[in-house]
């Protein structure tokens, strides 16, 4: 292979619900590691889930004509501004392949989602990953400082942020855009906008990324907030039509199939359902919150449908050991965050399943 591709790592996925069952034999499966949607899709959606299979001989439509304009009036963008990803990891993928050669500069933070740095990495880019804070904070000086270091492709990160929670506020995302270079692509990826959406100071990217004559891009997802992970739909939200155009020369025809297509708009006419989804995790996050801090834990506050936690063990052992109660987290690796792991705000019952394990495995009791 090529040697940027020899270095990678392989993004690790976590372990399905079905591996979990077979090798530790769990009765129960506690899925809390890939911040799902517990609450699952909007059941008016659901409805129309026949009718959309009775499509499946026929091609999708290549460009999702009828959801970006759907989504065009939802987020006030104009629709072709608008493109749709297999998720929208694939977004990220397509940014990369497209905007970045071998040697370029990328800005990120660290710990981050993984393929801000992997995608960035597999095209020979020099990925600069500024650390968020010990407490548990973007630190913009030293963002500042990273943007302005030396020429620079990409910034790209997360907002609120995955994994931590946290988030950053208007006016220093126009301060730390303020000092990157006038060509910098900027994206900001909202895989959480709706979960953070009611957190004051938290700024919709694409109201205020527009105050700069720059190219940007905001992603989003039907992942999360929507609970359509398992068909593979998010979307980018984009400066200029330019951006766009870019973007579908390295996009496969065909990257978003039918039901995903058409599950997504049915669930754009039935936002209210999404809404008292993305209530319940918020509601029940802070009672999570609650009943870590009583186990003894300081979770850093948080924007989105997680929490990040340092339970004081290497988390890989913690993780493996969870495992054995059927609870799934995902446990961080990277240096200086070894003893941190994030955990979903599943269902009430689910989230206790992972606090009594927890306090059994790290031997913290109430
Ligand atoms: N960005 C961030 C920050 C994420 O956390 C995730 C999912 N974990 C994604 C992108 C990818 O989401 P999807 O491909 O399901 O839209």
């Amino acid at each position: 292979s090529r040697p940027e591709v020899a270095a990678l790592p392989v993004y690790n996925a976590g372990l399905s619900e079905d591996e979990v069952r077979q090798k530790y034999n769990a009765p129960h499966i506690s899925k809390l590691g890939s911040n799902e949607n517990p609450y699952g899709p909007s059941p008016t959606a659901l409805k129309q889930w026949e009718n959309l299979t009775r499509q499946m001989f026929r091609y999708p439509d290549a460009t999702a004509s009828a959801l970006r304009h759907a989504l065009a009036q939802i987020t006030d963008m104009p629709a072709d501004h608008i493109m749709l990803g297999n998720g929208s990891e694939q977004i990220i993928r397509l940014i990369c392949e497209a905007y970045l050669s071998p040697g370029d500069r990328v800005v990120t933070v660290l710990p981050s989602f993984g393929l801000h740095m992997i995608w960035p990495e597999m095209m020979g880019a020099r990925v600069d990953a500024v650390s968020i804070t010990a407490e548990g904070r973007f630190d913009l000086p030293a963002m500042k400082q990273a943007v302005q270091a030396a020429p620079l492709k990409i910034l790209m990160f997360s907002n609120p942020s995955n994994p931590v929670g946290c988030m950053m506020n208007a006016p220093d995302m126009l301060e730390l855009v303020a000092c990157c270079p006038p060509d910098t692509l900027i994206v900001i990826d909202e895989a959480y906008y709706e979960y953070a959406q009611g957190s004051p100071d938290y700024p919709d990217a694409t109201k205020i990324l527009p105050r700069q004559e720059r190219p940007w891009l905001v992603l989003r997802t039907f992942s999360k907030a929507y609970a359509l992970a398992g068909l593979r739909i998010g979307y980018a939200l984009a400066s200029d039509t330019g951006v766009i155009t870019t973007l579908n020369k390295v996009r496969d025809p065909f990257n978003t199939n039918m039901a995903a297509q058409g599950m997504a708009l049915a669930s754009l006419r039935d936002r209210a359902h999404m809404r008292d989804s993305v209530a319940a995790t918020v509601a029940e996050r802070e009672r999570f919150m609650l009943a870590l801090a009583r186990q003894g834990y300081a979770p850093v506050p948080s924007h989105a449908n997680f929490i990040f936690l340092d339970v004081g063990h290497d988390a890989a052992i913690v993780a493996e050991r969870l495992l054995r109660h059927g609870v799934i987290i995902k446990p961080w690796r990277e240096k200086g965050f070894e003893t941190c792991l994030r955990v979903s705000v599943g269902l009430p019952v689910d989230n206790d399943r992972f606090l009594h394990a927890l306090a059994i495995e790290t031997g913290q009791t109430d």
